[in-house]
């Protein structure tokens, strides 16, 4: 990627702070809703994916995440849809992890796993330290089964090259009745057994899938209560300045997280932003509320009109989300799927 005119000249780049004096540090930026799994809590079978000319160039997400670290973001994490079946994903890895240490003090991403092998050293080489990886089951045909895919073993391979390449490993669990529900206990044994740490995630009603979730919604508090009698569980201090809540399982030594989004709410400390591969800014996951950075990025006035877009999604950030999965039925509560908004 070159590095010509790659500076946005924000005028005066203030921080970002939002109505309720909440600083914005943390960007996710999704480079691609495409995906080569088809998780059934993510997305249908027959996803419409966006055409081409919609998303936004590599050199166009670079120059947004240098506006944005130039007013004070400094973590991004890059995500998806599928990061990494994204072409030359791994130049956009370069390029930012130039700018660590110099405005951005942690550049990560979070993925499925797939293409992992072939991109684990690349991405530790530009900078990357630590790492998501989504794992719902260690059962090749549940996998299949939940992701449409039989790509188990190409995920288990890519957790093993992250370790080896020096990654820190964090392992992301959808938590589903009926699902996996079962498999907890083992998944987060074999986890901590492998040196990673584990967040359960509740499923978010976020975009039509081909089921109705709330079949599959598991309180996270009641999992907790479960795991309790089967290890001591320690609540720990850790704090991610994110949505999860960790407990220390004394018995294996490993972290196990909790994001529970619609059993907590977890909106007071928000710091992050959200930008779809289209330049769409959503400063709230579970909100309507939507800021367009690419027609600032292509107007006439680039540096001016970002200002101003970054203004007015500072002023329009929600308090809090108002997700309800409870109503069976219900429509769900933001349109627009994870995959296209960016877990
Ligand atoms: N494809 C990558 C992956 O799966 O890690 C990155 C994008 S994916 C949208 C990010 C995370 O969102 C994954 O951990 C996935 O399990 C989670 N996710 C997707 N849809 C969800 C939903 N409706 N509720 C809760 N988590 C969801
Ligand atoms: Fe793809 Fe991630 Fe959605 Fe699964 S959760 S379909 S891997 S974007």
């Amino acid at each position: 990627m070159t590095r010509t005119r790659d500076r946005l000249d924000l005028a005066k780049p203030a921080p970002l702070v939002d109505g309720f004096a909440r600083k914005i540090s943390y960007l996710r930026l999704s480079v691609t809703d495409r995906c080569d799994l088809r998780c059934t809590y993510c997305m249908p079978e027959r996803m419409q994916f966006l055409p081409r000319k919609e998303v936004l160039s590599l050199e166009e997400l670079y120059k947004l995440s240098l506006g944005f670290i130039e007013r004070g973001v400094s973590k991004i994490r890059i995500t998806g849809g599928e990061p990494l079946v994204r072409r030359d994903i791994i130049d956009l890895f370069q390029s930012l992890g130039r700018k660590l240490g110099d405005g951005l003090d942690e550049l990560t991403l979070t993925t499925n796993g797939t293409q992992l092998s072939e991109h684990a050293d690349a991405l530790a080489r530009a900078g990357v330290k630590r790492i998501n990886i989504s794992l719902d089951t260690l059962d090749r045909a549940r996998f299949e089964t939940l992701s449409r895919r039989d790509a188990l073993p190409k995920v288990l391979e890519g957790i093993a090259a992250a370790k080896e390449a020096g990654l820190k490993v964090k392992l992301n669990t959808v938590a589903m009745k009926g699902v996996n529900e079962d498999e907890l206990p083992d998944l987060i044994a074999w986890a901590h057994g492998q040196g990673h740490d584990l967040t359960l995630i509740e499923v978010m009603p976020l975009g039509e899938v081909d089921e109705d979730r709330v079949d599959h919604f598991l309180p996270l508090s009641d999992v907790r209560d479960r795991l309790a009698k089967r290890w001591t569980l320690t609540p720990s201090d850790k704090d991610s300045g994110g949505p999860a809540r960790y407990d220390r399982v004394e018995e294996t030594g490993g972290m196990l997280g909790m994001i529970t989004p619609l059993t907590n709410n977890f909106c007071a400390g928000c710091n992050r932003i959200r930008v779809t591969a289209t330049g769409q800014l959503y400063p709230c996951l579970g909100g309507g509320e939507r800021v367009d950075l690419r027609a600032a990025l292509r107007s006439d006035a680039p540096e001016a009109n970002l200002v101003k877009a970054l203004a007015e999604a500072m002023h329009i950030k929600p308090e809090r989300h108002h997700f309800d999965i409870s109503k069976r039925g219900a429509q769900p509560a933001q349109p627009r799927h994870m995959s296209v908004t960016g877990g």
